[in-house]
């Protein structure tokens, strides 16, 4: 267990890691960021910085050499230079959470054999394969790339009867192996932020229920609009995966629901998520501070929300609707300090809040 005034090292500098900073000074932590870009977000919430690549091994181990832990707050943290690194202190989450999440194909293979479901999927490394996947998954699907996709990067849509979408296919096979996913008819999609701690004790928070525009998460609304049913198979899956990886830390799962009211997975994040920003402001324990409990081996907080809610990121030019956000009563503000509103940048975010209504 960590002591009052010890270390955490956080690798990445964006909004994740000066949340996670913010939280961890919450509790009575240091945190030191390891970022190659000056003025990253969290530097200005944290005790110290080291700015430096995130393969860069030398800065890697001065990190561990200050701090007692290390964490992340982005997936793609490469592992093969963390091995190398050689570090002699815990890294939360662990590196098979890391390569599982970074490979899709990886990752749909762990959920496949835990017997939780996922759209139908197909290992795609040359253009000649696609022709064949497609049939099998109904002539239309999404072609992904393995690594480096997020926000609806490196992906898209393909069909059998729209030559240019094949054409832009071939191009994205020849550069980096793929996946091609069947194309789910999603009623919605919800998410589960999850911990685990260095006990094995676990937490869920309640599904959200998230709508993307142009790739990038929109909203996440409080409660989703599933059934108890589906909410306690969200927990399940959620539970399987934390247990299968060994895990420590928060998780983020994103799911399909369909129709018939089953539940496929899409992706895991190892790490916090954008759609768990809402339980800053409807939880007495945040994802932030759940993350920090759970590596710092304290017990978990509470994961129920005393407050139903809905949480909208600020993208670039939304940033111009703060004194409109600022004049309405229940609505925590959250800006991650950035001066430039960039198109498709992530500004901040806001939660407002409505009473959840007795059982
Ligand atoms: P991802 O980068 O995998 O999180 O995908 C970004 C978004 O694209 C998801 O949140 C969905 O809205 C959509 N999407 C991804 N995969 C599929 C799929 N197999 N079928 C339908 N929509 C998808």
């Amino acid at each position: 267990m960590l002591k009052i005034g010890d270390t955490i090292g956080i690798i990445g500098g964006g909004q994740l890691g000066r949340m996670l900073a913010m939280a961890a000074a919450k509790l009575g932590f240091k945190t030191i960021i390891l970022d190659p870009q000056e003025n990253s977000p969290a530097f200005a919430c944290a005790h110290d910085h080291i700015l430096a690549a995130y393969d860069d091994i030398a800065a890697l181990q001065r990190l561990s050499d200050k701090c007692d832990i290390i964490t992340y707050e982005f997936e793609n943290v490469p592992v093969e230079a963390l091995k190398k690194a050689n570090l002699k202190i815990p890294i939360h989450p662990n590196a098979k959470a890391l390569e599982t999440s970074q490979d899709r194909l990886v990752e749909k293979n762990f959920f496949h054999d835990l017997g939780i479901k996922t759209a139908p999927f197909f290992d795609i490394k040359k253009p000649e394969e696609l022709g064949d996947a497609l049939t099998s998954v109904g002539q239309k699907g999404i072609l992904k790339t393995r690594r480096m996709g997020y926000d609806g990067k490196g992906q898209v849509r393909v069909s059998v009867e729209d030559t240019a979408s094949l054409k832009v296919a071939h191009e994205l096979i020849n550069s980096f192996p793929c996946i091609l996913e069947g194309f789910v008819p999603f009623l919605r999609e919800v998410s589960i932020i999850a911990a685990r701690n260095t006990h094995g004790d676990i937490a869920c928070y309640s599904p959200a229920e998230n709508v993307h525009k142009d790739g990038i998460l929109h909203t996440s609304t409080l409660p989703a609009k599933i059934s108890e049913e589906e909410h306690a198979k969200a927990n399940e899956i959620a539970h399987k995966t934390l247990n299968a990886l060994n895990y420590v830390g928060v998780i983020g799962i994103e799911f399909f629901v369909l129709e018939d009211g089953s539940l496929l997975v899409n992706e895991f994040a190892p790490r916090v998520h954008n759609s768990g920003h809402w339980t800053e402001a409807a939880c007495i324990v945040s994802q932030f501070e759940q993350h920090i409990r759970a590596i710092t081996s304290l017990p978990l907080g509470n994961p129920l929300h005393h407050s139903n809610c809905i949480m909208e990121n600020l993208i670039g030019d939304d940033i111009e609707k703060v004194p409109e956000i600022l004049e309405q009563s229940n609505t925590m503000l959250h800006l991650y300090g950035k001066r430039e509103a960039r198109q498709g940048r992530k500004m901040g975010h806001f939660t407002k809040t409505t009473s959840k209504p007795a059982k």
